[in-house]
């Protein structure tokens, strides 16, 4: 066999004969050079990677179009335009996020010693992508591992393919090829990459590959972020200004046609609460999308048919108050809401991932929170109310990735928090400096003068 000509090596599929393990070596030797740790090759890299985004943000929206059915306005705000903004905000603060740490030194040490902290790059990093943002997903952490100085494999989702081809044929044009690889294809593929030896993976999707995930990890005990999913509660307090509440949760809730990661899966209120808000609800979806949304540009489709069965499934999980309608030869599920749901219905066993919100009710503060901590620690939690008390009472007695306070999804837009769950929804974080404490090392350094 020939070595692999210049021109195909950052990707690699059926057409290239570069295995995970040559791609891996490759990698590594790679950052052996060094070449990979000044901030120059990290800035370089990001501004590539940012003209990328710019001189193809079209064929990008195209991609996400074909798999998703995403309008290129939402394509621009939360794939593209969202990527750009990390990738801005890191060429902003990275010198300042790198510079070393002192710590003070104990006295038993004398008062010529110091002792500080620098950040040191990882090595060859594994970042697996999802598809339901398959743009922001996959290159958001690629983002953190370029500016912490690391080499990079990238493993987009098989389930987004246009997307998938876009960033395979896209990302060896304007990166590294030996710093940069991407990696496309499914279970078989993404096994064999995990059989390798990398310094840092992160994987975002489903608590059910996480675990394999983590366990190939600890074959080489190596670390981990799984940024993964479940139910995100939406709690609506009855002193709320329930259109407010209405008009934010349909907008969070049916982005993507539900698919989001941080979409309120569920509203919990009482039910005088929920009965008011059922119409405001009718109201804010068509403010929104339209009389008939299938017509609407705006509004998204189910990412295939496997996935629309399984959503199909869950519409006769309560009273249709909005919505209930679908098309399987356009993937089309509509925007839904239903109302009096039993928590042990099918849609409350597990995380939706779809335009399907069920209104549960409950008693009141007390039963709420008990409801909450009774299940696996959500990604996101939402509390709409007025109440100092109540937003105190919930932040102290519950466990969440995020808690947002009167609007959903919008914590992941701030660079300067950390994005991560907690306990079933994921470990470890990123964005901003979050992405830097993730893929890099934090080292000690000790010095006490010979003399
Ligand atoms: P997916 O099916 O695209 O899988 C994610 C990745 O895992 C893909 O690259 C896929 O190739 C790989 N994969 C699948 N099966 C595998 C296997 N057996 N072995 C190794 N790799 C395998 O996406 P998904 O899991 O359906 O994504 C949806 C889930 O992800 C939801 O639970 C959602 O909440 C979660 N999610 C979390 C975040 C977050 O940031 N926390 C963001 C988006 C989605």
């Amino acid at each position: 066999d020939r070595p692999p000509t210049h021109h195909q090596r950052g990707t690699v599929n059926q057409s290239s004969p570069e295995q995970p393990a040559d791609v891996v070596a490759r990698l590594r030797a790679t950052f052996r050079t060094g070449r990979t740790k000044p901030v120059e090759w990290r800035t370089a890299q990001l501004r590539r990677l940012r003209d990328l985004l710019t001189e193809h943000g079209d064929d990008l929206a195209a991609a996400l179009h074909a798999d998703l059915g995403k309008s290129a306005a939402e394509a621009q705000r939360t794939e593209i335009g969202f990527t750009i903004r990390e990738i801005d905000h890191t060429l902003d603060h990275l010198e300042e996020w790198l510079r070393p740490e002192s710590a003070p030194v104990p006295a038993h040490l004398g008062t010529d010693a110091t002792a500080w902290t620098q950040y040191d790059p990882l090595g060859v990093v594994l970042v697996i992508a999802p598809w339901n943002y398959p743009v922001q997903l996959l290159l958001t952490p690629v983002v953190g591992a370029l500016a912490s100085g690391n080499a990079v494999v990238v493993k987009p989702s098989e389930m987004a393919p246009a997307t998938s081809a876009a960033i395979a044929r896209l990302l060896p044009a304007y990166l590294d090829t030996d710093a940069v690889a991407v990696v496309e294809g499914g279970i078989p593929e993404t096994t064999a990459l995990l059989a390798e030896r990398f310094d840092h993976i992160f994987y975002t999707g489903n608590g059910a590959v996480g675990r394999i995930v983590l366990r190939a990890a600890a074959e080489h005990l190596t670390p981990v972020a799984l940024e993964l999913g479940g139910k995100s509660p939406a709690f609506v307090d009855r002193d709320a200004d329930l259109a407010v509440v209405a008009d934010r949760l349909a907008r969070g809730k049916f982005l993507n046609a539900g698919q989001t990661c941080v979409a309120p899966d569920y509203v919990l209120t009482d039910p005088e609460t929920a009965a008011a808000l059922e119409p405001l609800l009718v109201s804010a979806v068509e403010k929104v999308y339209g009389a008939d949304p299938q017509t609407s540009g705006e509004y998204g489709r189910i990412v295939n048919e496997r996935h629309f069965d399984r959503l199909f499934g869950l519409l006769d999980s309560g009273r249709v108050v909005v919505g209930g309608r679908s098309d399987r030869s356009d993937k089309y599920i509509a925007p839904t809401v239903l109302a009096d749901v039993d928590p042990k219905a099918p849609v409350m066993a597990e995380e939706i991932f779809g335009p399907i919100l069920p209104i549960v009710t409950v008693p009141g503060l007390d039963a709420a929170i008990d409801f909450i901590n009774d299940r696996d620690k959500p990604l996101a939690l939402y509390v709409f109310t007025d109440s100092g008390d109540t937003r105190a009472r919930i932040a102290a007695e519950t466990s969440s990735g995020a808690l947002g306070y009167g609007l959903p999804l919008a914590h992941l837009t701030v660079s300067d928090l950390p994005f991560g769950g907690v306990g079933e929804s994921g470990m470890g974080n990123y964005h901003g400096r979050y992405s830097i404490e993730t893929f890099s090392h934090r080292k000690a350094l000790l010095e006490k003068p010979l003399a």
